[in-house]
C-alpha cells in the first residue's frame, strides 16, 4: 500500500478526459487517471520493500494469454493488444490519495528525487525508444553524432537529455521561441531551434519525433542522414496525405531510413530510466515541473497553460 506523494498529468490524460482514448476497467464507466507516480511506502506486507520507501508504480501489465513477448517480461511489446495499462486501459491509475500495487510492479526510486520522481516513468518511455534506436543501429556500420529532436514537451527535453548523455551533438525544434524551453535545451550543451526542419541545415544521424505532426514526420525523413533512424514517439492528427506517404517512401528506401514508432517500457528501462534521472541536474529536472496543483483542482491540471512543461498534482510534501 502506498501513499501518493504526486502524479505527472501528459497528453495521454487529457486525451482520455476528453474522450478520445483510454478503457475504464471492465464494468465500470469510470477510470481512474494517473500513469506517471510516486509515492511512499506505508504498508509493505511482505513485498520487501520498506515503510518510507519511494516507489514508483509500473503503467503497463503483461497479457493474460500471455504472448511470448509479454511472457518474457517484455509486456511493452505485447503482441496481441491484449495487454492493460493502470490508469490508462482497463485498470484505475495512480490518481488517488492511497494505492496499491504489486511489489513486482512497484520499483524503488531514490528519496531524495521527491516528487522528481514523476519524472520516472516519462524517462521511461525515452529510454526505451533509445534503446531500441541503438538496436536498430546494429545493422549497420552506425556512428551517430548529429541527432535532432522535434517537439521540446517533456519528452522532448527527456529525450535531448540522454542524446546528451550519450555525447551526441543534440538539436531541438519547437515553435515556442518565449518560455523555458530554449533556456532548458542550452543548459543541456544541445541547441534550440524553431523554424522549418529543412531550413536548419542539420543532416541527423536520429531524428526522435516527438509531436506525431505528420508534415515534421515528412521533413524528418527528408532531413534524416543516409542510414539515418526516425523514431516516432507522438501520436498526432490522424491525417496523413496521399502524397506524404509517397514521398515518405522514396526517401525511406533510397536512403535506407528506419521510421519506427515506440510506446510503454518494460522494467528494464525503469531501471535504465532511474540511472539517467540519477545523472541527470537536479535543478535542471526542477525546471521541467512548471506547475504542481493540489488534487481538489484536479481539472486545472488538465488544462494546457502557457509555458507548460510538466504539470504534477501534488497529494503529499
Ligand atoms: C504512457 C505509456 C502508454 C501510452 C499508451 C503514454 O502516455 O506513458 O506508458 O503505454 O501512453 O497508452
Amino acid at each position: 500500500m502506498v501513499e501518493a506523494l504526486a502524479v505527472g498529468v501528459c497528453g495521454t490524460d487529457v486525451e482520455i478526459a476528453s474522450g478520445l482514448y483510454g478503457w475504464a476497467p471492465p464494468g465500470s464507466e469510470r477510470l481512474i487517471l494517473g500513469h506517471e507516480s510516486v509515492g511512499k511506502v506505508i504498508d509493505p506486507g511482505p513485498s520487501g520493500f520498506s515503510v518510507g520507501d519511494h516507489v514508483v508504480g509500473i503503467v503497463r501489465r503483461p497479457d493474460p494469454v500471455p504472448c511470448p513477448n509479454c511472457a518474457v517480461g517484455e509486456w511493452d511489446m505485447c503482441s496481441n493488444g491484449r495487454y492493460t495499462e493502470r490508469g490508462i486501459k482497463q485498470v484505475d491509475g495512480f490518481m488517488a490519495d492511497r494505492w496499491r500495487i504489486e511489489p513486482d510492479y512497484a520499483v524503488k526510486v531514490d528519496q531524495s528525487l521527491g516528487l522528481l520522481g514523476v519524472l520516472l516513468e516519462p524517462t521511461t518511455v525515452v529510454a526505451k525508444a533509445w534503446d531500441h534506436i541503438a538496436s536498430i543501429g546494429r545493422r549497420s556500420f552506425w556512428d551517430p553524432r548529429t541527432i535532432l529532436v522535434i517537439g521540446a514537451g517533456p519528452i522532448g527535453l527527456l529525450a535531448a537529455l540522454i542524446g546528451t548523455q550519450y555525447g551526441g551533438d543534440v538539436h531541438v525544434l519547437d515553435r515556442v521561441s518565449g518560455g523555458p524551453k530554449p533556456a532548458l535545451v542550452e543548459a543541456l550543451g544541445a541547441t534550440y531551434h524553431t523554424g522549418a526542419v529543412s531550413e536548419l541545415g542539420l543532416s541527423p544521424d536520429i531524428i526522435v519525433e516527438c509531436t506525431g505532426v505528420a508534415p515534421l514526420i515528412r521533413a524528418a525523413a527528408e532531413a534524416a542522414a543516409p542510414g539515418g533512424i526516425v523514431c516516432l514517439t507522438g501520436v498526432g492528427p490522424p491525417v496523413m496525405p496521399q502524397a506524404t506517404v509517397t514521398s515518405l517512401a522514396s526517401d525511406a528506401v533510397l536512403k535506407n531510413l528506419v521510421l519506427f514508432g515506440s510506446v510503454n517500457a518494460n522494467r528494464r528501462h525503469y531501471y535504465r530510466a532511474a540511472q539517467v534521472l540519477a545523472k541527470a541536474d537536479r535543478s535542471w529536472l526542477e525546471q521541467l515541473v512548471t506547475r504542481r496543483v493540489g488534487p481538489g483542482s484536479f481539472e486545472h491540471a488538465l488544462e494546457r497553460e502557457a509555458g507548460d512543461i510538466k504539470v504534477v498534482i501534488e497529494f503529499a510534501q
